[in-house]
């Protein structure tokens, strides 16, 4: 791309070599900005654009941990209630176990009594 630029009327060899693409994408021009190194501009600089493109990867890396992380602190809260309800549906139920029992042993004791029957083996 560089050998070709250069063939074209009008090509300034101070100025940075990068072919750039108009606006259409069917025709590129020589980019405008004045030579930084190597022939190229700063934003042209192959070691630029890596290291750009090194610096928003770990951006993006950075982020999705921070997402990650904020989706298991989530989850570590919603297990956290679920525990807590789960306990207290056990203790719930623990406690109607215990009522229905004393209810069970009045209802009989009630019923032996109308009866006049003994209750000792309750
Ligand atoms: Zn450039």
């Amino acid at each position: 791309m560089i050998g070709k630029i250069q063939l074209r009327k009008g090509f300034k060899p101070d100025y940075c070599h990068k072919p750039v693409w108009s606006g259409g994408g069917w025709h590129s021009y020589q980019c405008k900005r004045k030579i930084w190194k190597d022939e190229y501009c700063k934003q042209h600089h192959p070691d630029e654009v890596e290291a750009r493109f090194q610096k928003k990867r770990a951006e993006r890396i950075a982020a999705n941990k921070s997402r990650q992380e904020n989706i298991h602190a989530k989850c570590r809260t919603e297990i956290e209630a679920l525990t807590q309800m789960r306990d207290e549906v056990e203790r719930i139920k623990a406690e109607a176990h215990v009522n229905a029992d004393h209810f069970t042993y009045d209802l009989m004791r009630t019923i032996l009594d109308a009866q006049g029957k003994k209750h000792e083996d309750l």
